[in-house]
């Protein structure tokens, strides 16, 4: 009989693509895009079709754990930890109020589990500390949509995409970042539409638009204030769309015309060439139906909220919002950003979109029944934080995220959390930086696979996160854990849930309670789903209010605003300007690469997903190079004012000078000291609370590399942390690229770190500054280092057959140490993940003659899945093939 199709949701970005998983009985599945799903039809990108690389349970906490009096983790049952986490907040409560303790969330949990968090801290235990990891992605999207709108509304939907004659990406890398939209534009741009990006960096995105703007950092609202005044100079606004639906813009303008009054100025403003601000402008004022995205590049500034109005701002001025083909269009990062935002997980909103106004409050209070409302604000993320530092929060409870790594400052987050009264984690793994700090109880949660609930995309949509596989061990799902405490607390009758329904039920009659189309979040059609219906729900956007449970695709067309005058507001907005020192002369700017995620806890498992960028980079530009003394595929140390890194140097002109790029991901799991959130400085939008994760002042030196190989280990081992390392998972265990000062202390702390049974062949030519290890056990390799002076580490494939065989033979005894295993020479670099397709290959299709894309998919298979990798391809066509591989091509 054939397995069962499970319908659920990718639980990476907000693109919120439909996933087809088709268990296999022995704890994974098969996954496809839902070619049914509106978000996808079908499609997923590198991440999304490698998610059934990352299903097994080798790193996955199982049991509840609490740290006993000797400072070790053992394992316990749920009720002693839901009884420790109830008594120690109860406790905290009692003798420091409700504001000494707070919760931490994540854009990863499911809308049920962020409603029950919420509802038990902010109506139950009367505090608003509730905020969320969402908080560092879109929170100045949220206070630009509330300043402008009234309300948190996306106004339209992925649709608009696909009609629009103009797609301009601001501060959004979608072609890695949302790749799966990024392919719906390319579809678009087949039909005739435009693609400009703006953006400080030369990004994938950029490679392939009509228009790059690389403009200095955090001048975005000059270039939109300068938009605004040649728009309304040249007799572009909707004066009638203005007078009836709008207010503010005499001001805004005016504000605008001292910042940018023409396109010169503009021009000036930005560090952009006149004729490029030109040509921008023209194809704006020219193009009715454009879009207008936006992501972390314009969220993640002190000036955050600003460069959202200052989009906002256009799109209000010519009418251009709300109609098919064009509006302005908010990308969240996360899976369910916006599911947390419709239920109150950002600190500054109550559930249902709602505030905390004396009205709102008592609304929330009387629905929820609630013991004790929380009145005011509570902390954001940064703030938040802060508190612990200082001992104003004293019990923390930590679900889903990784804040040890995430946040600005991170050292000091860290040292932190180790003082707290009580530090609660719920999480898939048993090991992350966050739970190294000291946590008190560790609660396994569930994971993707295992989740039963609803997530929210950028487009409002609203779709199940379905599960197909069994629960492990004794995990069980945040909601349960949450209404666990409740009860404990005494609050059982408010918590008495059955099942994820019941939740989403309550959900949604909440946001429809005493609502009348005051409110932009109303799902009341949904609230009277029986367990049967919100098992099969189909993907909706809201609104979906009582009468129309088949959504909303677009708003405001018609106005309709959610301020008290229905009115929406152009507003005023000032530039963000970064600042460095002779101290720290570059700016750092952090964001994700193609093939991982986040704290790389779950894309960190997949083969092919950490062959793409296997190491912590910094990207320099040429001059900075020359400037501090940087090679290309060196080291660097990365210095800020809270902290350091040691980084892979790549030099590239995709980097301004004066400006570098670091990626997110690598922690203290991943690799030797590249937590990259060490270096961010806390400066925050004063709107929104959001960090400023772009703009860093930071100094950079070089180190020196005297010795550089790999590691092979069938599991991740603390490594030596005075040495450059980072892994990746490769068939059969992990790889684990190393560089160091001498090639003998090296080898030494490695094979210490390594050693375990069996025994060790070892090969070593001083004069040529070459170690090389090997441990066997029970007849297969159980451990491999290999070492070389000099920058460029020795090929990991020459071993790689040997290390996947199951029986060495006596001859790979030495083959082993002679790193000649390999039939092939090596792939090189991955460029395709989907298929393993990498470099060598491609440069051989090129050299025999592929001319374009389509060719080289048609020779190589790259490229023809996701797509993620086109503009990858792209520019391999148009550079010049190395020595190496031609030679390899026999051309
Ligand atoms: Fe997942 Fe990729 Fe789709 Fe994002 S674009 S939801 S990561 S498959």
């Amino acid at each position: 009989m054939d397995a069962p199709v499970v319908r659920t949701t990718c639980p990476y970005c907000g693109v919120g693509c439909g996933v087809l998983a088709t268990p296999d009985g022995r704890g994974g599945a098969g996954i496809a895009g839902d070619p049914e799903h509106p978000a996808n039809f079908g499609r997923l990108c590198s991440k999304g079709s490698a998610l059934g690389e990352t299903l097994g349970l080798e790193t996955r906490l199982l049991h509840p754990m609490l740290r006993d009096a000797g400072g070790e983790l053992r394992q316990t049952d749920w009720d002693t930890a839901l009884d420790v986490v109830a008594h120690g907040f109860a406790r905290t409560v009692a003798a420091h109020g409700p504001d000494a303790v707070a919760f931490y969330l994540s854009g990863q949990l499911l809308t049920e589990d962020y409603y029950v968090a919420n509802k038990l801290l902010k109506g139950f235990v009367g505090t608003a500390n509730v905020d969320t990891n969402s908080r560092l992605c879109m929170a100045s999207s949220v206070a630009g949509h509330r300043r402008a709108f009234g309300s948190d509304t996306v106004p339209g939907s992925y649709e608009d995409l696909d009609g629009a004659d103009l797609l301009v990406l601001v501060g959004s890398n979608a072609a890695w970042c949302h790749p799966v939209l990024y392919q719906r534009m390319q579809a678009a741009r087949g039909r005739g539409a435009r693609m400009v990006v703006v953006d400080p960096r030369g990004t994938a995105t950029g490679e392939d638009a009509d228009l790059v703007l690389r403009l200095q950092p955090g001048t975005d609202a000059a270039l939109f204030a300068g938009l605004l005044v040649h728009l309304f100079d040249h007799g572009l606004a909707d004066a009638d769309f203005l007078g009836r639906h709008t207010d503010g813009h005499t001001t805004a303008l005016a504000v605008a015309r001292v910042m940018a009054p023409d396109v010169a100025a503009t021009a000036q403003a930005c560090g952009l060439a006149v004729q490029d601000v030109a040509a921008f402008f023209a194809l704006w004022a020219d193009t009715d139906r454009t879009v207008t995205l936006y992501s972390q590049g314009v969220n993640q500034s002190v000036g955050g909220t600003d460069k959202v109005a200052s989009i906002l701002n256009c799109h209000l001025a010519t009418g251009r919002i709300g109609r098919p083909g064009c509006g302005p269009f908010s990308l969240t990062g996360q899976p369910n950003a916006m599911g947390g935002r419709e239920v109150g997980g950002l600190a500054n909103q109550l559930a249902a979109h709602m505030g905390f106004s004396p009205a709102e409050v008592d609304r929330v209070g009387r629905f929820w029944g609630a013991a004790r409302m929380a009145t005011g604000e509570g902390l954001k993320a940064v703030d938040l934080f802060d508190a612990v530092a200082d001992g104003r929060v004293r019990a923390l409870w930590v679900m889903g995220t990784n804040p040890a790594v995430s946040l600005p400052k991170a050292d000091a987050v860290r040292a932190a959390m180790a003082r707290l009264d009580l530090l609660v984690v719920s999480e898939n793994v048993l090991s992350t930086d966050t739970v190294a700090s000291g946590a008190h109880v560790l609660l396994p949660a569930a994971a993707w696979g295992e989740k039963d609930g609803t997530v929210t995309n950028s487009e409002r949509r609203i779709s199940r996160q379905r599960p197909f596989l069994p629960l492990p061990g004794e995990v069980r799902p945040d909601w349960w854990a949450v209404a666990g405490v409740a009860r404990r607390l005494g609050h059982g009758a408010a918590f008495a849930y059955d099942g994820p329904a019941a939740i989403f039920r309550e959900h949604a009659a909440l946001s429809a309670f005493e609502n009348d189309g005051t409110r932009d979040f109303d799902i009341g059609g949904l609230a009277g789903l029986d367990a049967d219906g919100y098992d099969a729900l189909q993907p909706v956007q809201w609104p979906a209010p009582l009468g129309r449970r088949e959504g909303t695709a677009r708003l405001f067309a018609q106005g309709g605003f959610f301020t008290p005058d229905r009115r929406a507001r152009l507003l005023t907005a000032a530039m963000a300007a970064a600042s460095v020192t002779a101290a720290r002369p570059l700016v750092l700017n952090t964001g994700r690469v193609r093939d991982q995620w986040h704290t790389m806890m779950r894309t960190g498992l997949s083969p092919r997903l950490g062959s793409h960028r296997p190491e912590p980079t910094v990207e320099v530009h040429p001059e900075d190079a020359a400037r501090y003394g940087l090679r290309d595929g060196g080291l660097a140390r990365v210095r800020s004012e809270t902290g350091g890194a040691l980084l892979r140097v790549v030099v590239t002109v995709a980097q301004r000078p004066g400006q570098i790029f670091a990626p997110i991901h690598w922690n203290d799991e991943t690799a030797a000291q590249a937590r990259v959130g060490a270096l961010v400085h806390p400066l925050c939008d004063p709107v929104s609370g959001q960090p400023d994760l772009k703009a860093t002042a930071v100094s950079i030196v070089p180190e020196a590399i005297v010795v550089s190989g790999f590691v092979l280990s069938r599991s991740r081992l603390p490594l030596p942390r005075d040495l450059f390392w980072a892994w990746a998972a490769t068939a059969g265990g992990y790889v684990t690229r190393v560089a160091g000062p001498d090639v003998r202390s090296a080898e030494e702390g490695l094979m210490g770190a390594l050693d375990g049974p069996g025994e060790w062949v070892r090969y070593s030519d001083t004069t040529r500054g070459v170690a090389r290890a090997a441990r066997i056990a029970d007849g297969r390799l159980a451990a491999v280092v290999f070492l070389a002076e000099g920058r460029s580490a020795p090929a990991v494939d020459g071993v790689m057959p040997l290390w996947t065989a199951d029986t060495l033979e006596p001859r790979d005894r030495l083959a082993v140490l002679a790193g000649q295993a390999a039939t092939g020479e090596a792939p090189g670099e991955t460029v395709c993940a989907c298929h393993g397709v990498g470099s060598r290959a491609l440069h051989r299709a090129i050299a025999a003659g592929c001319r374009d894309v389509e060719a080289l998919g048609a020779a190589t298979r790259a490229g023809t899945n996701c797509g993620s990798c086109l503009p990858e391809l792209r520019r391999m066509l148009a550079s010049p093939i190395p020595e190496a591989a031609l030679s390899a091509a026999g051309t």
